[in-house]
């Protein structure tokens, strides 16, 4: 099963009045995230230019959810799937990960200190390492795949005013404004992070001193910084409001549409990366 082609919706409650908000929800995808357009882009291409070989193990710095669709074709196709991915990951993650058959290495230091010790592993000749954060086809998936959905999907006659997307890599924004502008030029694209002091799993902040190389923000015409907690708290008023049970991810991207549109009104997309399922160990669910 290919991803994408995921559902665009309209969250009519949580929109404020005289606004239009939709919302496509990537939790529809394989492993349930948006990383499988990624993790699907980046295999095919390595398997097409021969530099993941048959049987070779993959290595890969994740905070989850891309090390889980890669997890997914390892197993499909044959190859041992070692993920290093930071000690502060959820429990959920790890036993869904351990679930897809990977090997974990859990390492202190947040998503930086996993990219250095997968580094070394790929250094040490233990395996091929797609690198998500260099990697343009991490971007093209989201050029050539949800941004065509979007626009095909988009049936209003008049064009979205905003474009809301979450900052964790870089391939969901880089990707889709690219492909997005050059459908709708007026579109504003707004990137969401955390602060760099409060994180929240699958995002990074542009004050974080490691920016991936594949990120292209030039595009980006608005930040909004996030805190988890006001991130949590849009995701239990999500469920309330729409019935949709989002990541915090997800949260902190409602929560910044939202925002905007009480601001300056509009009809707003928001991509939301994954569902909540991942996240009930953490607050507002658990303590
Ligand atoms: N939210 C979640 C839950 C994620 O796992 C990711 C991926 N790191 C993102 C947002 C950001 O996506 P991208 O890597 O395309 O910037």
């Amino acid at each position: 099963m290919k991803p994408g082609n995921t559902p665009f919706v309209e969250f009519s409650n949580l929109a404020p009045a005289g606004s239009r908000l939709f919302a496509k929800l990537e939790w529809f995808n394989p492993t349930g995230s948006i990383k499988d357009r990624a993790a699907w882009f980046m295999f095919e291409n390595a398997v097409a230019n021969r530099k993941l070989v048959p049987g070779q193990p993959l290595i890969e710095a994740t905070s989850g959810n891309t090390g889980i669709g890669l997890a997914r074709l390892a197993v499909l196709h044959g190859h041992p799937m070692i993920i290093c991915l930071p000690d502060t990951a959820t429990e959920e993650r790890k036993q869904l990960l351990r679930a897809y058959g990977a090997d974990l290495i859990e390492v202190p230091g947040g998503p930086n200190g996993a990219i250095a010790h997968a580094r070394e592993l790929v250094e040490a000749g233990e395996g091929h390492m797609l690198y998500q954060y260099g990697n343009r086809w991490n971007v093209y998936a989201h050029f050539f795949g949800t941004s065509l959905e979007i626009i095909r999907d988009w049936s209003l006659a008049d064009p979205p005013t905003h474009f809301f997307g979450a900052y964790g890599t870089g391939g969901t924004l880089t990707g889709n404004s690219r492909g997005l502008v050059r459908r709708w030029p007026e579109l504003q694209i707004h990137s969401v992070e955390p602060f760099v002091d409060d994180p929240i799993s699958g995002m990074r902040s542009q004050n974080d001193p490691f920016q991936p190389p594949v990120a292209d923000l030039s595009l980006v015409t608005e930040r909004h910084e996030v805190h988890a907690a006001t991130a949590t708290d849009m995701v239990a008023c999500t469920m309330k409001a729409e019935g949709q049970f989002v990541g915090t991810s997800s949260g902190a991207v409602l929560h910044a549409a939202v925002e905007t549109l009480n601001r300056d009104g509009g009809t707003a997309i928001a991509l939301l990366p994954d569902a909540g399922w991942k996240y009930v160990s953490g607050p507002p669910w658990s303590a």
